[in-house]
């Protein structure tokens, strides 16, 4: 392949991240998977987040985008006149970076502000604004300080939104004069992978997920099942064993020390069985009291806060599933609520949670402390309902224990607790027949029929979709429970 034309600043940072993409990016792009719904949200947002910046410069010129040559042409005419610039673009000979926010200081200096929807200043930002100055200082512009505008999670909305709230301004110029020094190095390292003919080889490794998960699967797909990536909370250690030859779950030896649970994840794996502890499941089973609730939220958490009094990502249920079991012998009876119209969902589920949740029995959710996070900040939000609040965080149980303590472990868990894992390994039911079967799908479709445009059968259909994704999580619940006193009536009869 020719040099290519351009180097922009995503396809630098790309780069930076791993040859082997970028190569493929440049030479295969149609291997590099579409992006999926959650992704586009999280882009969307970061549009959102960038327009609210521009009001922080009032005065501010947005250059227009509508073609590449024509937005580079305009920028240079508008540098002239020594007001901020929005996505201004910069060509500098083989390098392209078209920056959020461009402002004069000084005697004809600039400065360039970044906008990030992130909450703190990481790696991938310094890079992110080095290839900027650069590429700025090359077409002749002189750059004095480098600046990143995050977003501020102590803000709390109260109106309109408030930019100057909203946002925290770090000066990152010395952050980006350090990583400045080797980037002409940095730049031609690329470049000249992307010129090769063929792909480069490269072998998976923490790089693959940092700074973001990159989307090419296919390097992974030589892994066999139970592979050393699926041991539980390995984290980097996993790629010291692979890299040092053991391939599966099964090879570690005693080189590699093994904690508790990772030792009964690794005999599952070599017996195929599950592993039950039938005393402790017994055990937890006691601690539930009847009639039990099972209960689960979805929630919204955007950048920019929706509602009076709400700080950014903060969890807002927009719905809830209860199963209700009356007792031993009884069949759940269902309750759900899912918010409609564009107001505060959480007012009209608390009228109605608080209809269905009595005032005794064990309250079951699976990692109960997104439950009772989202619970204490409705009580703060919403005082009236604080004191009920504080015992229905009373009643929480959480029905993760047996499994992240590994009271039961099956091996089709693939070193998980989560109950996306645990359901199917240990009722034989999932999620497969859901068109939505993840939470945060659940909340980016419900920001799209909520508050975008989308056509009313489309609507209706993401409606009963999330209805039909919570209710299987608190229906799993109830088969989880019912499965595990199985387990513990069979250790009764073989006792
Ligand atoms: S999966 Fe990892 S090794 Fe493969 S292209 Fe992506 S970053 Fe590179």
């Amino acid at each position: 392949m020719a040099s290519p034309r351009i180097l922009s600043k995503s396809s630098y940072l790309n780069g930076l991240q791993c040859p082997r993409y970028i190569w493929i990016q440049f030479h295969e792009p149609e291997r590099i998977p579409e992006t999926d719904p959650v992704t586009q949200y999280i882009f969307d947002q970061g549009h959102e987040v960038g327009y609210l910046a521009k009001d922080l410069f009032p005065g501010g010129i947005e250059v227009p985008q509508d073609s590449f040559v024509g937005n580079i042409e305009r920028t240079k005419e508008l540098l002239e006149e020594r007001k901020p610039l929005f996505e201004a673009g910069v060509l500098a000979g083989k390098l392209y970076s078209r920056v959020d926010i461009l402002f004069p200081v000084g005697e004809g200096e600039w400065a360039i502000c970044e906008v990030k929807s992130s909450t703190s200043v990481k790696d991938v930002h310094i890079n992110d604004v080095t290839f900027q100055r650069y590429c700025c200082t090359r077409s002749g512009l002189g750059i004095r300080n480098c600046y990143l505008a995050l977003i501020n999670n102590h803000y709390v909305r109260n109106g309109e939104i408030d930019p100057k709230g909203l946002f925290n301004i770090y000066d990152v110029s010395g952050e980006v004069e350090a990583a400045s020094v080797a980037i002409q190095d940095k730049i031609d390292g690329i470049l000249e992978v992307i010129n090769r003919a063929t792909c480069p080889e490269m072998i998976i490794g923490p790089h693959c997920r940092d700074p973001y998960e990159c989307p090419l699967t296919d390097c992974w797909e030589h892994l066999p099942e139970h592979n050393v990536f699926s041991l539980y909370w390995s984290g980097k250690k996993s790629f010291t064993m692979y890299n040092s030859g053991i391939t599966t779950i099964g090879e570690i030896t005693g080189d590699f020390k093994l904690n508790a649970k990772q030792l009964i994840q690794q005999a599952s794996v070599v017996t195929g069985k599950p592993h039950v502890d039938k005393e402790a499941i017994r055990e937890f089973l006691s601690s539930l009291e009847y009639p039990l609730y099972f209960l689960d939220f979805e929630t919204i958490a955007p950048a920019i806060p929706l509602f009076n009094g709400v700080r950014p990502y903060q969890n807002i249920p927009f719905q809830f599933s209860l199963h209700f079991v009356r007792d031993e012998r009884s069949q759940p009876v269902h309750h759900s609520y899912l918010a409609s119209g564009s107001a505060d969902p959480r007012p009209a589920l608390l009228v109605e949670l608080q209809k269905v949740l009595g005032t005794s029995g064990s309250i079951v959710a699976y990692n109960k402390g997104f439950e009772e996070g989202c619970l204490r900040e409705m009580a703060a939000a919403f005082s009236e309902y604080s004191d009920w609040i504080d015992r229905v965080c009373q009643r929480l149980v959480d029905l993760l224990e047996p499994f992240r303590n590994f009271y039961y472990y099956h091996p089709v868990q693939k070193g998980s607790a989560s109950l996306k894992a645990v359901m199917p390994a240990i009722t034989g039911k999932g999620y497969d027949d859901l068109d939505i079967s993840d939470g945060q799908v659940a909340s980016a479709a419900f920001l799209a029929a909520t508050y975008g445009e989308m056509p009313e059968a489309d609507r209706v259909k993401v409606r009963n979709d999330l209805e039909q994704y919570c209710g299987r999580d608190t229906e799993g619940m109830v088969w989880i429970v019912a499965r595990l006193r199985e387990l513990s009536v069979q250790e009764v009869k073989n006792a």
